[in-house]
């Protein structure tokens, strides 16, 4: 397969020069075979899924139900039935924290939370914690964008009910110490929530290895369509949730006076979900599985360690997130010497203008805070210009942002 010829939307020119996509971390592009997914079901397929008894529905079920254990697969959990869909991460983790929060949340209780989180895996938490009077705690990261665990471990005591940390930092490409993380709760007999929605298309992920409780992530991150996500809870801990939504599908039997659900994983799929893009998914996982996850970290590696070498020569470029452990992900800035902010007295050049001036070069990075404020407010800046690298870049496309970036620099300083 010719990686690159997947990817047609790459081929086009934007504003008279060659468009580079390098907006990943936000959503990847989607191969071929996977908008022919998405394109088959419609074309031949579509039809309500489980309560249709007839040819259409019944295939579509079973591909759908396929998928489920094509994602079992990938992640290597136990069961297809601990595999839920979602929309996304969002609806993942809002999923978990609403449910979780009803059962096992009290007055007084505590989660815990990083403080690289993005605001999808902190908001969800605020709210449970605010319906039963439950604090957040957060654990702290040192300057190259590493989290605390010394910190961490002091923070977790009686009251702790959950930890909920990212695998990777979508901000500041850390690869976070999982395992270790998962097994300093359970050795206090506290679950851990993991969001995956930037380290499922970069790395093979393994949850029994990993020991987590919930892993959760979008599929429009792994090259899938938006529209689809995926929350893996352990069967032990996913049996004694309430459900989330109520509707069809999620019950077993409905009266007036009572309802009991349906069993896992139907409890959390209330409603028709978008089979299309499910369908879409299971043909990204097969997308991946062909490429093979290893070249995947392998290219990307190459793309980020040349990246980080080739801006660092750039006058004035800092790079925040300087972890040994990272993923594809730079988030930089550049500094000024008319400055529109300081920090630490160094003026910088507000990301907005470095992603303007790079996006009439036809390079699309990601300008703000990439909704990680709280990374911003411990940095002392409003936001950086990110990078982000996927398996159809190339070294050459490396080149043209730094040249971009030499073209520009003198116009802002
Ligand atoms: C993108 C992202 C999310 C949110 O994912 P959605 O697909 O928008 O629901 C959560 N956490 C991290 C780390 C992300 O990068």
């Amino acid at each position: 397969m010719n990686l690159r010829e997947q990817f047609h939307i790459l081929d086009q020119q934007a504003y008279g020069h060659p468009l580079v996509y390098f907006d990943n971390a936000a959503t990847t592009q989607k191969p071929q075979s996977v908008i022919d997914a998405l394109a088959g079901y419609y074309t031949t397929l579509n039809s309500n899924i489980h309560r249709g008894a007839h040819y259409l529905a019944a295939k579509a079920t079973d591909e759908y139900e396929q998928t489920r254990r094509a994602v079992q697969q990938f992640i290597n959990a136990r069961h297809s039935h601990e595999i839920v869909f979602t929309r996304g991460t969002t609806e993942s983790i809002n999923l978990v924290a609403a449910t979780f929060g009803e059962r096992f949340l009290g007055e007084g209780d505590e989660v815990i939370v990083s403080g690289m989180e993005h605001h999808s895996n902190i908001v969800p938490w605020q709210l449970a914690c605010g319906r039963k009077g439950a604090s957040l705690r957060v654990i702290p990261f040192s300057d190259e964008g590493v989290l605390d665990l010394n910190v961490y471990r002091s923070l977790i005591n009686e009251k702790t009910r959950i930890v909920a940390v990212n695998h990777v930092s979508n901000t500041l490409g850390t690869i976070n110490p999982v395992k270790e993380i998962v097994e300093i709760a359970h050795s206090h007999g506290v679950p851990v929530l993991v969001d995956g929605a930037q380290s499922i298309s970069h790395m093979a992920v393994d949850v029994q290895s990993l020991g987590c409780d919930f892993y959760c992530f979008s599929g429009h991150k792994m090259y899938a369509p938006m529209g689809v996500g995926v929350m893996y809870g352990r069967e032990e801990i996913l049996e004694q949730l309430p459900p989330y939504q109520g509707g069809g599908e999620m019950i077993k039997e409905v009266t007036f006076e009572r309802t009991t659900y349906n069993e896992l994983p139907f409890k959390f799929e209330a409603g028709t979900p978008s089979v299309g893009d499910v369908l879409g998914l299971k043909a990204a996982i097969a997308f991946m599985l062909e490429v093979g996850i290893d070249n995947i970290a392998k290219h990307e590696k190459e793309l980020t360690d040349y990246a980080t070498e080739q801006l660092l020569q750039i006058d004035g470029l800092r790079i925040f997130g300087t972890a040994q452990n990272k993923a594809s992900v730079i988030s930089f800035l550049l500094h000024s010497n008319i400055h529109t902010f300081t920090h630490s007295s160094i003026h910088y050049i507000h990301p907005y203008d470095v992603g303007t001036l790079l996006d009439k070069l036809g390079i699309a990075v990601r300008t703000g805070h990439h909704c990680t404020q709280p990374i911003m407010d411990r940095y002392g800046i409003p936001g950086t210009v990110r990078a982000s690298f996927a398996i159809y870049n190339t070294l050459e496309e490396v080149d043209l942002l730094v040249k971009a970036l030499n073209r520009i620099a003198p116009m802002l300083l």
